[in-house]
């Protein structure tokens, strides 16, 4: 691929997706944003990286290993979109701005282009370096229900910063909003019908396996 943003960066010799999330489990709204991010920059790959230890909330029912299992099932049909283990053999919190950086220094002629989903975003001042973490690569935000109103740090930010979703628009230090209509299924959702012992098979590819777990039988 020859574009402009490698005319602009011509050390950059590709770009790389990166989707990081609890994924507590996986569900449509997940493969529907990682197809939707691999489409729109046109990227041979996206990678999902479950996190072992999330800094911002309890620890998930499932074992990191599971929620990676459960991923690595619900990616084995899709084109392009691999799961990434590091976060789930790390010990410790895995911050986004050290698993970015890990990445990008062993692919530095990579541009990182990574995805968020709005309610993340409206929360982003709160995360570990976060102003740096704008600089590490070109982020892109998923419309998500409720989270259309930003904190003002967030707003200005994205006012300075947007460019449109596009693989010619693509460069360091940008923001842009995927062209997705909103989807409102969340792994939350998930787990509730789950402890109800509710069919899932409309949230998630991995229906049956998460019935047959009874991870989430008992609790949300
Ligand atoms: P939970 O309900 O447990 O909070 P979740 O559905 O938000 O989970 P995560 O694995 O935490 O799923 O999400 C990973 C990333 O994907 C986050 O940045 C989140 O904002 C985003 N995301 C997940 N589902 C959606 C969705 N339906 N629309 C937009 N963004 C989403």
């Amino acid at each position: 691929m020859d574009c402009i943003w490698q005319r602009r960066n011509p050390s950059l010799m590709h770009a790389l997706g990166i989707y990081g999330g609890t994924f507590n489990p996986v569900h449509f709204g997940h493969l529907a944003l990682a197809r939707s991010l691999r489409d729109t920059f046109a990227l041979s790959e996206v990678r999902l990286i479950p996190t072992g230890v999330p800094p911002h909330r309890p620890a998930p029912q499932a074992t990191p290993t599971q929620r990676l299992e459960w991923l690595n099932l619900a990616l084995a049909t899709e084109q392009n979109l691999i799961s990434d283990d590091r976060e789930v053999r790390g010990k410790g919190v895995s911050y986004t701005f050290d698993t970015l950086t890990e990445i990008q220094q062993e692919q530095p002629h990579s541009l990182l282009v990574w995805l968020i989903g709005g309610d993340s975003l409206a929360h982003l001042p709160s995360w570990y370096r976060w102003q740096e973490l704008l600089e590490v690569g070109h982020l892109v935000v998923a419309n998500r229900p409720m989270f259309s109103q930003f904190p003002e740090l967030i707003s200005s930010e994205l006012a300075k910063r947007n460019v449109p979703a596009s693989p010619e628009s693509l460069a360091r230090g940008k923001i842009s909003v995927l062209p997705l209509p909103l989807l409102s299924v969340s792994s939350t959702q998930l787990r509730e019908k789950l402890a109800h012992g509710e069919d899932v098979s409309e949230l998630s590819p991995i229906a049956a396996t998460l019935q047959q777990s009874g991870v989430y039988s008992r609790s949300t």
